[in-house]
């Protein structure tokens, strides 16, 4: 009865670290302002994401973990203006159906909260109970049903470390959002959420290198491209430091990975590269996204011209930096 679900699963949510993306990610879309996760292992013992967002209503909440039940599009042409990070009513019966769940919310306009439990996707449990506003959803022996997924995961280390990336990166695209990352009993990532970039850059990739961070601000009649840069002093062997979010989203775009490259030509070493967290902000009708499950494929129309806008913009923050 579950096997869709099953299926799904293995695309929607391939590791720990992708049920906490999904999971995060529905906390964002609900207007939350504070997120606290909690992990234990490797993430197959327990996923545990808190919001203070919307909640979910009363008779929306068995609905939540079936599937294509998203409350996020009502007709397809909503996907071109689409603001929320989910849209596919996908991720909660996926992650259902392979691991034991329990989803507490309360919705700000109801005395209690009501507990959905589900074991397998099979519903368990629907009960009122005491909770503050908002959202928390516990995932317990994730994949304890699929045995082969379960035995391709790593080991704590490297899957707790792919958990702390997602967490990263997500807070480096909403710095107004207060998240913590909790592991186990200890709080290994926090941020104020007081919406200041640089300092949220400082907790995620550390104090140091936020401190010489170069800031960037440049508006356009169809763009705006806000954040810091390294200076060309400060690099790295890899592009891991290098973060680019477009309307919030976090992408990874290929074509504004080359047109940053090109800003800093000629003043790093081609096989080293900047640290750089960068918001493009571009009208929704100015490029395609084409959404799959876990990554983001973007196309835009003007992509010569925004290409130049981002290079000289590079080139411009380095130059004029320059003491
Ligand atoms: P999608 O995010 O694609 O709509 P999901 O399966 O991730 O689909 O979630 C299904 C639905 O459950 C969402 O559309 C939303 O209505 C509700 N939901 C899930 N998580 C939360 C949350 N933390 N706060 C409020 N509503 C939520
Ligand atoms: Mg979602």
């Amino acid at each position: 009865a579950h096997s869709a679900n099953q299926i799904s699963a293995g695309e929607v949510v391939e590791r720990p670290a992708s049920v906490v993306k999904e999971l995060v990610e529905n906390s964002i879309d609900s207007g939350a302002k504070h997120i606290d996760i909690t992990i234990e292992g490797n993430g197959v013992p327990l996923i545990r994401v808190r919001d203070d967002g919307s909640g979910i209503g009363i008779t929306d909440l068995p609905l939540a973990v079936i599937r294509h039940a998203t409350s996020k599009i009502s007709q397809i042409e909503d996907l071109n203006h689409l603001q929320t990070l989910g849209f596919r009513g996908e991720a909660l019966p996926s992650i259902a159906s392979v691991s034991h769940l329990e989803i507490s919310s309360r919705p700000v306009d109801e005395a209690a909260g009501l507990s959905l439990t589900l074991h397998g996707g099979e519903q368990a449990e629907l009960k009122e109970i005491g909770c503050p506003v908002g959202t928390s959803v516990t995932v317990r022996d994730l994949f304890y049903n699929t045995p082969a997924r379960l035995k391709f995961l790593k080991s704590t280390p490297t899957e707790f470390g792919l958990i702390s990336d997602t967490i990263g990166r997500i807070a480096l695209a909403h710095p107004d959002i207060a998240f913590s990352l909790t592991h186990p009993q200890q709080v290994v990532l926090q941020t104020t959420g007081r919406g200041d970039l640089r300092e949220a850059i400082g907790t995620v990739l550390g104090y140091d290198i936020a401190r010489q961070l170069i800031p960037i601000n440049e508006q356009q009649e169809k763009w705006h491209l806000e954040g810091f840069i390294s200076p060309p002093n400060l690099v790295r062997s890899s592009k891991q430091a290098q973060f680019f979010m477009i309307n919030g989203r976090i992408v990874r775009s290929p074509i504004l990975s080359r047109a940053l490259a090109e800003g800093y030509h000629t003043l790093i070493p081609v096989k080293l590269h900047p640290v750089v967290v960068l918001h493009l902000t571009v009208s929704p009708s100015d490029y395609d996204v084409n959404v799959h499950p876990t990554k983001m494929d973007v196309r835009f129309k003007e992509e010569q011209a925004l290409t130049q806008f981002i290079r000289e913009t590079v080139y411009r923050g380095l130059i004029n930096s320059k003491p």
